[in-house]
Formats: structure tokens, C-alpha cells, sequence
């Protein structure tokens, strides 16, 4: 699995360097190194989770020592937390070699923000678990976007706004109309991000935070991907009572809409 992930990083940066050849020789140097960086960053990243999986389910295995119900309880839950983990970087990969091979299509029609938001609440509601979700989005709110791929961006920032914040801690999704578009916000309570990353957190294998439960880096470039492939923009701002507020826009459809395409789907 790592040597097939790690051949498509290597192939998508390959082709990067590629073209860089043409243009600029230098570029070419510091492309090879960045490959390296990242190879070694993502290999890390696989077999951090993977060796705790290979470590707990031996510890299950082994006969001669036994362990009681609640270890065996503890190394399951451990296993399957690093296997939900892998899943999610795979995720991210595939998401990734996706949007830069230009393969992302976006299929829009009006959709409800509330539905989406449920929608993405409900996928992640194992994540969620234990925490205060307020929303505040308006039943009437509609935009023009693909379901799969907002929910899509909807998963990560929750995601990232469990991982980054205590444990507990509430968690706010709001949504607003703005003259023709959407404003769609999903705000924690963790340390926020400083303003001198607030550009670079959407770069491509960026990350403010290294440790614990943090992925390759790869989610927020993949929402922006999703967000400007709906012709919208995302950014953070940090609030001022601590915690990190995300938005993003898509366009705004008439409340109307929804009852028209569906009526003429009927
Ligand atoms: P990762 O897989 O590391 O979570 P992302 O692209 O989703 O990658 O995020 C990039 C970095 O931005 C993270 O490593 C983290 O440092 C920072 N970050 C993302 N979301 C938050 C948040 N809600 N609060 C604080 N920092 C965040």
C-alpha cells in the first residue's frame, strides 16, 4: 500500500518536474528535493498508523499471554481508531491525485445547504461524538454545487475542527446568503491558526500542527480544489474569543429553484 501511494507522489511530482525541466533547471533541483521531503513525509505518515495496528492486533494474537477483556477492548479500539486513520490519508491521496490530474467533476444543481449540512454531520458523527455541534443555517438557503464534493469539504473542516480543539469543546456551523453567494462557516475553539499561515495551511502538504491525529497536509488543499472548482473562495480567520473560524463561498440559488428542478424531474 505505502509503495503504491508512494509511486503515485512520485508520479504526479514526476510529471511536475517534467514540465518544470522546460522552464526553469533550478526548479528542476528543488522539485527533486521537495519529492524527497515529501516521500519520506508520507512514509512516515503510513507507518506511524500501521505499525500501531501490526503492534495491537499481535498483542490479541499472541496465546501464550493472554490479555483481559478490557486490554483486548483498548487494543481493538486503538486498531481501528489507526485503520480510521490510514483510510482517511488514502482518502486524501486519491482526493489529491484526482483534483491535480484535473479529473474532479462537479456536477451542480440547487441544492439545500441544511440537507448538506446534515449530511455531513451524519458522516461524521463517530468523530463527533461527545461534542456540542450548534448550527445555524436557514432552511430556505440553496447553492448551485455537487453534493458529494461539498459534503466533501463540510467532512474535512469538521474533521480538522475535532482534531485541532479539545476534546468536548463546541463546534458552530453557520451559513448565510451574501447578495449572489452562499457563506458557509465552520468555527472551533482550539488555538486557531496565526494570520502569518492563514494562506499557507491551503498549500499543498502544509501543516501548522505536526503530531497526534493530524493528516499529510493534504485536506485543506483539497477543499479549496472543490470550493474554486465551484467558482468559490476559502479562507480563516481566527476568532477573537480563541479557535479557528473556516469559510468558504459557492453560488447562491434561488430559493425557487429546488421546487422547479424537481418538478421538472417529475
Ligand atoms: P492535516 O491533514 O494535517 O489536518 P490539512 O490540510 O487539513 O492537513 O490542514 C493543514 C494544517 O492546518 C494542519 O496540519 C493544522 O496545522 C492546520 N489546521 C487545520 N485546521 C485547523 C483548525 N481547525 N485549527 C487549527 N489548525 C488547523
Amino acid at each position: 500500500l505505502l509503495e503504491t501511494f508512494a509511486g503515485i507522489i512520485a508520479s504526479a511530482l514526476e510529471r511536475t518536474s517534467l514540465a518544470d525541466e522546460a522552464r526553469d533547471a533550478r526548479l528542476r533541483v528543488e522539485t527533486e528535493q521537495l519529492r524527497n521531503a515529501l516521500l519520506s513525509s508520507v512514509s512516515h505518515d503510513f507507518r506511524t498508523p500501521l505499525g500501531v495496528v501490526t503492534g495491537a492486533t499481535s498483542a490479541l494474537l499472541d496465546e501464550e499471554t493472554p490479555v483481559d477483556d478490557s486490554t483486548r477492548r483498548e487494543l481493538l479500539q486503538t486498531a481501528h481508531e489507526e485503520a480510521l486513520r490510514l483510510s482517511r490519508l488514502v482518502r486524501d491521496l486519491l482526493d489529491m491525485t484526482r483534483l491535480e490530474a484535473g479529473a474532479l467533476k462537479v456536477k451542480t444543481g440547487p441544492l439545500s445547504i441544511e440537507e448538506l449540512v446534515g449530511s455531513a454531520l451524519a458522516r461524521t458523527s463517530d468523530r463527533l461524538a461527545g461534542r456540542d455541534v450548534r448550527t445555524n443555517v436557514p432552511e430556505d438557503l440553496l447553492a448551485f454545487c455537487d453534493s458529494a464534493l461539498v459534503e466533501q469539504v463540510l467532512i474535512n473542516l469538521l474533521e480538522n475542527a475535532t482534531k485541532y480543539s479539545p476534546p468536548g469543546s463546541p463546534i458552530e456551523i453557520a451559513a448565510k446568503a451574501e447578495g449572489d453567494v452562499v457563506t458557509i462557516e465552520v468555527s472551533d475553539r482550539g488555538p486557531g491558526i496565526e494570520a502569518a499561515y492563514a494562506e499557507r495551511v491551503f498549500e499543498k502538504f502544509y501543516r501548522v500542527h505536526e503530531g497526534e491525529g493530524g493528516g499529510v497536509g493534504l485536506g485543506l488543499t483539497i477543499c479549496r480544489g472543490i470550493v474554486e472548482a465551484h467558482g468559490g473562495t476559502i479562507g480563516v480567520r481566527s476568532r477573537s474569543a480563541g479557535g479557528a473560524t473556516f469559510h468558504f463561498t459557492l453560488p447562491r440559488a434561488p430559493a425557487s429553484s429546488l421546487g422547479e428542478v424537481q418538478g421538472k424531474a417529475s
